[in-house]
């Protein structure tokens, strides 16, 4: 099989491809390097079967020649991080939107499968206990990056579907719920990368609003796992599924994890949302996935709990700091 992953440089694209070659399958990632990194996939570069394209989804013609030498795509390259999304709306509606209209149409142009990734901020402020793929979406207003975002993912999802339902072009949906691991960057964001960073400096860790909005994160390969089994199972196709873990924790009962297991120094500052991201910023209080729905299909179940996430994670960062020439400041 000959497999094209779009934003294939990204933290979870690198373990995709990982996966995708121990299969024995052909891979060719597609990365712009806004987000991605070619770090993240170095291990990888001088492997027989892997290929590396620098360049856009926005480029019609670089994605019909590659997506033309493909069998499946999986179609990951997309604005992450709710904080490049405060900083950057327009670019990240434009790479959503138009950048998966790009790669949907050369995809039927050459009658290929496609899994679609899309995100649990699909459903916005819907704080139900466990969140069923057909449940209403609660959103602010239009004018919120947050929200806008929010849309511009639900408009990936809606043409994946309407091209499955109209032009019979196999589309398989995923929404993916707070995936972590190895590779992810706090850079543009994301908490657990932020904290340990943070602990394992001595810095302040950093929560915003007061910490008790919860979330569930699943491991990076537990993730692939379902989407490789989804991509190979004929009955995905034209539907969605929630990808996510179940265990919830609180943001203020993560960041004291994460300070034990570091043993670090820190002290936990709260910082409001305002000054965080933005006037008028609104988060999640709760996000919990419910994923009977890949369970029943193809027997999704994540088998990583949170704690060996983090150590995994906190193992990466020291050895980088331990390599950097500095050392981790713990107690
Ligand atoms: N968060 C935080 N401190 C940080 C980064 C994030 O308290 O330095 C909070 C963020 O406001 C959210 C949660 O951690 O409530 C998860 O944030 P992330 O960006 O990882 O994912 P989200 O669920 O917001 O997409």
């Amino acid at each position: 099989m000959k497999i094209l992953i779009t934003g294939g440089g990204g933290f979870i694209g690198s373990h995709l491809s990982e996966a995708l070659l121990a299969k024995d399958w052909d891979v060719t990632i597609l990365d712009n390097l806004s987000t991605g990194r070619l770090e993240n996939v170095a291990h990888l570069q001088t492997h027989p079967r892997f290929h590396i394209v620098v360049g856009d989804i926005l480029n019609e013609f670089l994605v019909d020649k590659l997506v033309e030498r493909a069998d499946l795509v999986f179609h990951l390259a997309a604005a992450v991080g709710v904080e490049l999304i405060v900083k950057d709306p327009l670019r990240s509606l434009t790479t959503n939107i138009r950048g998966s209209e790009t790669v949907l149409e050369a995809v039927y142009r050459y009658h290929r499968k496609i899994l679609i990734t899309s995100t649990s901020e699909i459903y916005g402020k819907n704080t139900s206990s466990a969140l069923k793929e057909e449940d209403d979406r609660i959103l602010g207003s239009p004018l919120k990056s947050r929200w806008s975002y929010s849309t511009s993912k639900a408009v990936d999802e809606i043409l994946a579907y309407v091209y499955w339902k109209e032009k019979k072009v196999p589309t398989v949906i995923v929404r993916l719920f707070n995936t972590v691991g190895p590779r992810q960057t706090g850079y543009y964001g994301m908490v657990i990368p932020r904290f340990v960073e943070q602990a394992l400096k001595g810095e302040n860790v950093t929560v915003f609003g007061t910490g008790e909005q919860r979330r569930c994160f699943l491991y990076v390969k537990d993730a692939v796992d379902g989407m490789i089994r989804l991509m190979e199972h004929p009955q995905a196709v034209g539907n969605v599924f929630n990808l996510g873990n179940q265990t919830e924790i609180s943001i203020n009962q993560l960041a004291e994890k994460i300070i034990r297991l570091t043993r670090s120094s820190s002290q936990i500052v709260h910082i409001p949302y305002n000054e965080a991201y933005e006037e008028g910023f609104e988060d999640m209080e709760r996000r919990v996935p419910d994923t009977a729905k890949a369970f029943n299909l193809v027997g999704f179940k994540p088998t990583v709990g949170l704690e060996e996430i983090l150590r995994m994670v906190i193992a990466e960062f020291s050895a980088r700091f331990s390599s950097a020439g500095a050392a981790p400041v713990g107690r």
